[in-house]
């Protein structure tokens, strides 16, 4: 795979500070597929110093421009959508369909909508007898998570340029070169030069480098819950905005008028998806103690089907994390109905797609977040004790329920919990 060995600052690839590099593995073979420079924080003080240098010029370009410029991102993204889908699946290890269907053609879907949206958007409003002027903050230190990888990067970057923010990205370790990829297209789409950065390097070192520098406005961190705590932490001691996208233990309540087969085997293709690695994925179906047996039964086949068709996890480390989590399910009472903490192949970070039935609700595996191909199952009595059950972990990141649709309307899904990097981190709203 392509990689370069150094940091894209200022509209050029220039030479890290430091000679640490880090070895990205494809997780499906375990093979080296390429090597980036691990960032110091002198990378970050350069690429930060680029983004202030760049933001009075980017700010001053009015709407028309900075959509003009995310226009020709989303092509140029578009024409290299192929090698997109590639890099992805060598560094996260996605069967290249799912890389094609989803870490190319979502991200570009993204980039596109904020092309409108900065053309359309009221940067200035009247309100009663004022004016009220919506301006960039400042400079965005990004940093993100490795599961959809390209989303990640353009789900904050796109916004913050037509905002008229300039970036500095800190992404993944596990993940960088499709970043890599991306600054690129950012450079060929004629993005001002300082206007995006990009420097690579290891969470504790890079990523705390940027999200303490002084010279951030607003700090977008997605990923881990206890990560995120560490950067709000951080953010507000240095006074600075921050908003977190953190973990989640979804709920997805199948209520008894649902159509069961389809509830459960739209939950488990939910779970299973990116072989579980989605912060809002359904992790927690709920159903009716009548239905149950139906309901588990109906799940272990839907999950014995993906065999390891969905891909492994990123890397050794998380496979650990998640065989751990199956065992201490295993231990802690839950029946394993499909999969198990086994390996399904001798090479590569795979896990079974593994499902648990009679999974009560204090349970570990009910309570934390695997983030991998794990279902927990649970019981419960009436709509009330459904209820209690979703909102009962720490997590309120999204959350569905199933029922029968009302007359003359198409059946659907809800989603009932925002989102947000509050509704992350504090018990769940379902109601
Ligand atoms: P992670 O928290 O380990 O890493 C995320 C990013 O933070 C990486 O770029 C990493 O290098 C960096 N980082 C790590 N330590 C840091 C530190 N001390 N200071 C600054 N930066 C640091 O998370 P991950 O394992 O990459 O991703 C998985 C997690 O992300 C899961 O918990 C998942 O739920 C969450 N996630 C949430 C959303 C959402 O929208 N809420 C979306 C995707 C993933």
């Amino acid at each position: 795979m392509k990689a370069h060995d150094g940091m894209y600052i200022d509209g050029e690839w220039r030479p890290a500070a430091g000679p640490d590099v880090i070895e990205v593995v494809n997780p499906v073979d375990e093979q080296v597929v390429g090597r980036v420079p691990a960032g110091t924080a002198e990378d970050v003080d350069a690429a930060v110093r680029a983004a202030r240098a760049a933001l009075p010029a980017w700010a001053a370009t009015g709407p028309a421009e900075r959509a003009a410029r995310l226009a020709a991102l989303r092509d140029v993204l578009t024409a290299r959508k192929g090698e997109i889908a590639e890099t992805v699946t060598a560094e996260l290890g996605s069967p290249l369909k799912f890389s094609q269907a989803v870490h190319a053609a979502v991200p570009i879907a993204v980039a596109g909508s904020y092309a409108e949206l900065a053309a359309t958007y009221a940067f200035e409003e009247k309100v009663g007898n004022s004016t009220v002027f919506h301006e960039p903050i400042g400079v965005v230190g990004a940093i993100t998570p490795w599961n959809y990888p390209l989303h990640q990067i353009v789900a904050k970057v796109a916004p913050a340029l037509a905002a008229g923010c300039t970036v500095v990205v800190k992404p993944a370790e596990d993940t960088p070169l499709v970043a890599q990829l991306f600054a690129e297209a950012v450079h060929e789409a004629g993005v001002p030069a300082g206007v995006f950065n990009l420097v690579t390097g290891l969470g504790p070192v890079a990523g705390q480098a940027l999200a303490e520098h002084p010279g951030v406005d607003l700090v977008s961190f997605t990923g881990s819950t206890a990560v995120g705590r560490q950067i709000g932490a951080t953010a507000s001691a240095a006074v600075k905005k921050v908003a977190l996208e953190l973990g989640g233990k979804s709920a997805n309540v199948i209520l008894p008028s649902a159509d069961l087969a389809r509830a459960v085997n739209v939950g488990v293709a939910n779970v299973m998806s990116n072989s579980g690695r989605t912060c809002s994925a359904w992790t927690r179906m709920l159903v009716h103690r009548e239905q149950y047996d139906e309901a588990v039964e109906l799940a272990a086949a839907a999950a014995a089907k993906y065999g390891d068709r969905i891909g492994p996890v990123v890397n050794a480390k998380q496979r650990e994390r998640v065989r751990s989590y199956i065992e201490k399910g295993v231990a802690e009472g839950a029946r394993l109905v499909a999969g198990g903490s086994e390996s399904p192949r001798e090479q590569g970070y795979f896990v079974s797609p593994t499902v648990f039935a009679d999974v009560t609700p204090d349970m570990t595996i009910a309570q934390e977040e695997i983030f991998g191909p794990v279902l927990s199952i649970l019981r419960y009595e009436d709509e009330e004790d459904a209820l209690r059950i979703a909102n009962g972990t720490v997590y309120g990141l999204a959350g569905v329920v199933w029922r029968a649709p009302r007359p003359g309307r198409t059946p659907t899904t809800y989603q009932l919990a925002a989102s947000t990097a509050a509704a992350s981190t504090v018990p769940g709203r379902y109601a």
